[in-house]
């Protein structure tokens, strides 16, 4: 398999390791947004987050929180955008999943700020969304 980031995690490609235990490694993005952008990976090629298997996702989601504060001190930013781009409608383009890390000082637009958001909706709407969403919850 050539994933890169499994290849980070043998040792076989080089990456600017911040952070690394039995289940989870942080390192730099190459190409960062923002300085201090890092990637949170889990020591296994799983590309979904929904496909993780929970002793993965609590570790990923552990190591987050343990490097977010940090992160942030490290680069002088008060705050962060902390994001999974889950699949390659969502703009995922590395199949191993990745958390992103990015530390923001305010000097840019919020990423929010670059979608464009629905008008209003009817409570119609919301009660239709809502109630599938709890179907496949439960089924
Ligand atoms: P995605 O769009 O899949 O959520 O983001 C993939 C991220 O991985 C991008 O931000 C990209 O800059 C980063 N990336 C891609 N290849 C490499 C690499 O070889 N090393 C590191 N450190 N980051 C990478
Ligand atoms: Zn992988």
């Amino acid at each position: 398999m050539s994933c890169i980031f499994c290849q980070i995690i043998k040792g076989e490609s080089h990456a600017y390791k911040v952070y690394e235990d039995d289940l989870t490694l942080a390192f730099l993005d190459i190409n960062p947004i923002s300085d201090g952008h890092t990637l949170v990976i889990p020591k296994l090629h799983e590309s979904r987050l929904e496909n993780l298997h929970a002793k993965h996702s609590d570790a990923l989601f552990r190591t987050v929180r343990r490097l977010v504060g940090p992160i942030q001190v490290a680069v002088d930013a008060p705050s962060s955008n902390i994001g999974i781009n889950n699949g390659g409608e969502a703009g995922q383009v590395i199949q191993h999943i990745h958390v992103h890390v990015i530390p923001r000082d305010g000097s840019k637009p919020a990423w929010r700020n670059e979608l464009k958001r629905a008008l209003p909706r009817s409570g119609e709407y919301f009660k239709d969304v809502v109630q599938k969403i709890r179907e496949e919850i439960e089924s």
